[in-house]
């Protein structure tokens, strides 16, 4: 019997994700975000161990090969995944672990822990995503494209999950978050 409980969110790529979680973590003590293994290239600013733990395809298929990861799935072509012991030392201690996962992994993770919740965020409207996605700067055209071609398809996925959260402030979204763990 875990301690802590798990909360998937997920939701489309320049949604915000980051920054509701980076506050959440703020205010909420008993929150920890569990760290993802990803094969992609580090942004810049982005620091091993703390925003992923970068590594290299070989790698990430030797963990998925040995059954280390809790889920895992190819995104924008490439892998992404939960490292399992990562997570289970969490929970040992009690804490409520957030996964910042894509449709495919939270699908994952319900599956093999129904005691998950699975919150899904949204942004006020689809041009509200594209209008954030380039705000961030971060990736060439084809790149957003492709995010923006993929948020498309997330948006619809909304309603396969347990609660589905608007960011419309980061203030509200944590609230509303804060009282989803609670509840
Ligand atoms: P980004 O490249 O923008 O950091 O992440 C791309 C997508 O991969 C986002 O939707 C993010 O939530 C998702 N993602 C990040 N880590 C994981 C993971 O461990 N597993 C899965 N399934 N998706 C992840």
């Amino acid at each position: 019997m875990n301690k802590g409980k798990i909360l998937v969110l997920s939701g489309p790529s320049g949604v915000g994700k980051g920054t509701v979680v980076k506050e959440l973590l703020e205010k909420e003590k008993s929150c920890v975000v569990s760290v993802s293994a990803t094969t992609r290239a580090a942004r810049q600013g982005e620091i091993d161990g703390v925003h992923y733990f970068f590594i290299t395809k070989e790698e990430f298929e030797s963990k998925i090969e040995k059954g280390e990861m809790l889920e895992y799935t190819r995104y924008n072509n490439n892998y992404y995944g939960t490292i399992k012991s990562h997570v289970q030392s969490f929970l040992d201690d009690g804490k409520n672990v957030i996964l910042e996962i894509e449709v495919d992994g939270a699908t994952q993770i319900k599956k093999k822990c129904p005691e998950a919740i699975t919150v899904f965020l949204t942004a006020p409207s689809e041009d509200e995503v594209e209008r954030r996605l380039r705000k961030r700067n971060t990736e060439d055209e084809e790149t957003i494209k492709k995010r923006l071609e993929i948020a498309k398809g997330e948006m619809k996925m909304a309603k396969h999950y347990d609660f589905s959260v608007v960011n419309d402030s980061i203030e509200n979204a944590v609230n509303e978050l804060i009282k989803i763990i609670k509840s």
